[in-house]
């Protein structure tokens, strides 16, 4: 589980990207801290990026990403 400190430096959010999921070889629409639905397993990716094909914990039903944290800049569409 993505962990942080500061409560002040991260907000929540509603967006719908948060919702999606997106299969190994994807691009990442955006930047930030993804998790596997299968195994929780995080990693980090800048936007347009592929989904590298990590080794997953034996047990892992399931290699999809799901955003978790999202960098925020203005004018970026999941904020
Ligand atoms: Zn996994």
């Amino acid at each position: 589980m993505a962990i942080f400190k500061e409560m002040r430096l991260v907000r929540p959010s509603s967006s719908k990207a948060f919702d999606r999921r997106f299969g190994l070889g994807a691009d990442a629409p955006y930047e930030g801290i993804y998790r596997c639905t299968g195994c929780g397993l995080e990693l980090a990716l800048k936007s347009g990026r592929l989904f590298p094909n990590v080794e997953h914990p034996s047990g892992c039903r399931g290699a999809e990403w799901q955003l978790v944290v999202a960098t925020s800049r203005p004018g970026t569409a999941h904020t």
